[in-house]
């Protein structure tokens, strides 16, 4: 064994010791649970290989943290333990196979599975009867005393059992076990208002309950909503219980509130299937769970099996997969969207999170950066939840070391090199040189796409082919293209050519709408540009259209028909539009447009709308969204898609959104979207990495 092993050994207990204490004696943890988790894992495994480097004081042989000063100590008659986690069905699969052999071939085993609540372990003492004794885990052996605190929790029994009719007298000492907990509905609520009030909202409900448990004031804990549920009877007298499950009928008899979600099965795989049934309702519950816990059911059993360092042999938890991790932050990339915007992207070491390796996260926009205060080199939390996007969540302060660099918005575009300029009243930065490559490319793919002129085999590999190839400096150019000028470029034979060059002549006669929507206005997708376009019925009338013209159309908000106006009052703009006239595209529609079904922007997608906006009311961010084929509803849910935030959030939606990593854009990430840059819809081929720019306008 090499003193590397032994070095790294310590390492990682004075790093777990630390970790511990800030989560479990502070409640206010270093890292995310999955980086935690993983430390534990890797000493858990160099101490497999090297027992004889185990001492009693390691991390593995003890659980949570010394119990605080403040609080009166408790020792635990039988202590408490912690439990093996377990990361997939096939460590769970492990878990009984490693049991089973410790036991008699013939032995019958039955499993209950429950539901684990990421809450507080607490042991309540009854004596004869009476609530005698509140203490946390602590550190297994000790703990605190909360008796107070524990007084003010509805569903902790003062006396035992609460309906005397159904249980005869209580035995002269019982101490029961279980997790208090703040349901999640509550804690919403509680967080609310303690951010109306001006104070920080806690983490997490885990967070809160812990929080609110060890208080030195119980009139403090007493206006918290916390709840119980009891799971198991530690050192007692005078009772007998034979397994988990009686002894769960057993608490309930005595008042105590048992999960009803708690099952006993005989069949393995059915417990398997529990787990995975339970991952997927895991957002639906009012409790937060963290996992299943799998116990064999028999004490008799488990007693055979006993306790290994500081968890018994005969229960497994099995740990739902993270929702968040801890990576570095190495970079931050910008991409250029069509309408050259600039949007900052994290660039992370690779994490893997939920079944998948992230190496790219959301930024939103470089205030929300700011807003995080993140730095190039530091530790961050990256999150996600279902299928969203992964985000960066917030840097972990306290492993800053000096070396992480702040991040400066640029100012100059990554693309072209020109300098940039901030909008006015927006948060965005944008790049205004016209002619930036990143930009062109991101305006072609959007002309070409699907929702516009729907020109086939022109995707973003080859709008980037064709701009690198200095071949086309607009949209115009491509109605001059020859078959000669593309015809051996990367990837082209002469019938490729051919067939592309034939595809952009068709798109000549498409509706008016489709070259509307081409054109890429803010604000101006597929619907709106249906509008505009069965209103003018040619791209010269909508020309010369005023503000007020504009505004006075159904549908067309005062923020679009200010885009309509801006964007034909830029030169370069007219002058493409006098090119594409004269390279016969049809700028007119002889009949009246017919409403066609086209993909919406925002097709499906669902908003909640937070705060105050920088440049419209919610009605007409409404209206916006609607227009473009979006919903939007009152309540943050785990189908909401988006959270539209502004200014001064409202606290349970953000909360919320927050929690179930509901990824939240601002009003300049909106419009991107709506312009199609901040999605990848519509697009003809949908390969980005051939472009040779940074990968561009989506939100990954
Ligand atoms: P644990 O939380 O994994 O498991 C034991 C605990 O589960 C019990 O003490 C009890 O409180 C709880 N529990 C919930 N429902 C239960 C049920 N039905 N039956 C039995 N127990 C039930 O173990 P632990 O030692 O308390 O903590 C380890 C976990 O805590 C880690 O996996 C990590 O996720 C987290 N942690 C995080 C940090 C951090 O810095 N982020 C630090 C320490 C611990």
């Amino acid at each position: 064994m090499t003193e590397d092993v032994r070095e790294r050994i310590e390492r990682l207990r004075g790093l777990i010791h630390y970790y511990n204490y800030r989560y479990h004696a502070l409640d206010d943890p270093a890292v995310s649970d999955a980086e935690y988790d993983a430390l534990m894992h890797e000493l858990r495994q160099l101490e497999q290989a090297h027992p004889e480097l185990i001492t009693p004081d390691s991390p593995t042989q003890r659980v949570g943290a010394e119990p605080l000063a403040e609080f009166q100590r408790v020792r635990h008659p039988h202590p408490m333990t912690s439990l093996t986690d377990a990361f997939s069905v096939d460590e769970v699969r492990a878990w009984l196979e490693r049991a089973k052999r410790l036991l008699a071939a013939d032995t019958p085993l039955r499993f209950v599975v429950e539901p684990k609540i990421d809450g507080l372990a607490v042991a309540l003492t009854y004596e004869n009867g009476a609530l005698v004794r509140a203490a946390t885990r602590g550190d297994g052996t000790v703990g605190e005393d909360i008796t107070a605190n524990a007084r003010t929790i509805p569903t902790v029994p003062l006396r035992i059992p609460v309906h005397h009719a159904t249980e005869g007298d209580p035995p002269p000492v019982l101490e029961a076990r279980g997790e208090i907990y703040m349901p999640r509905s509550a804690f919403e609520r509680m967080n609310a208002e303690r951010e109306a009030r001006g104070e920080a909202p806690f983490a997490n409900p885990r967070n809160a309950a812990a929080g609110s448990v060890r208080q030195l004031d119980p009139r403090i804990t007493a206006q918290r909503p916390l709840q119980l549920f009891a799971y198991g009877v530690g050192y007692s007298e005078g009772i007998r219980l034979d397994s988990q499950w009686e002894t769960l009928q057993y608490l309930k008899r005595l008042g105590f509130v048992v999960n009803s979600d708690i099952q006993r099965i005989d069949d393995f795989e059915q417990v398997l299937a529990y787990c995975i049934e339970w991952m997927d309702k895991r957002d639906a519950l009012d409790y937060e769970a963290d996992g299943v816990v799998i116990k064999i059911d028999s004490f008799a059993v488990q007693q055979r099996l006993g306790v290994v360092g500081n968890a018994p042999r005969w229960a497994v938890a099995f740990k739902f997969p993270a929702r968040e991790a801890t990576t570095t932050l190495r970079d931050v990339g910008v991409n250029v969207g069509r309408t050259g915007v600039l949007t900052p992207y994290a660039i992370l070491d690779p994490v893997r999170l939920g079944g998948v390796v992230i190496r790219q996260a959301s930024l939103h926009n470089f205030q929300d950066l700011a807003r995080k205060d993140l730095r190039i080199g530091d530790t961050v939390v990256v999150r996600r939840a279902g299928d969203v996007i992964p985000q960066v969540v917030a840097p972990v302060e306290g492993l800053r070391d000096g070396t992480q660099v702040p991040v400066e918005p640029p100012t100059h575009c990554p693309v072209c090199g020109e300098p940039v300029t901030p909008e006015e009243e927006e948060v965005a930065l944008y790049c205004v040189n016209a002619a930036c490559p990143a930009q062109l490319v991101r305006r072609v793919e959007h002309w070409a796409s699907r929702g516009a002129m729907d020109i086939d085999g022109l995707g973003s590999k080859v709008a980037a082919l064709l701009v690198r190839e200095g071949i086309i400096h607009d949209v115009a150019d491509l109605y001059a293209l020859t078959v000669e000028q593309i015809e051996g470029l990367e990837g082209f034979a002469r019938k490729r050519a051919e067939n592309l060059i034939n595809a952009i002549a068709t798109s000549r006669d498409r509706p008016l709408w489709r070259v509307v929507t081409g054109l890429g206005i803010l604000g101006v997708g597929s619907r709106v540009a249906q509008i505009l376009a069965s209103h003018y019925r040619s791209l010269e009338a909508l020309l010369a259209a005023t503000e007020d013209e504009l505004q006075a159309i159904p549908n067309i908000g005062p923020h679009t028909a200010h885009d309509i106006r801006a964007y034909f009052e830029r030169e370069r703009n007219v002058a493409i539009i006098a090119k594409l006239r004269a390279h016969g595209v049809r700028l007119a529609d002889e009949e009246p447009a017919v409403a066609e079904e086209v993909p919406q922007p925002l097709e499906g997608l669902t908003f909640v709308i937070t705060g105050t906006l920088p440049s419209m009311s919610r009605e007409e961010a409404t209206r916006l969204i609607e227009a473009h084929g979006g919903r939007v509803v009152g309540s943050v849910s785990k189908t909401t898609d988006y959270v539209l935030v502004g200014d001064k959030p409202g606290g349970t939606k953000f909360t919320r959104a927050q929690r179930l990593g509901v990824p939240m854009v601002e009003e300049a990430t909106l419009r991107a979207m709506i312009a199609g840059e901040a999605t990848d819809r519509g697009a003809a081929d949908t390969d980005d990495d051939a472009s040779g720019l940074p990968q561009q306008g989506r939100l990954i």
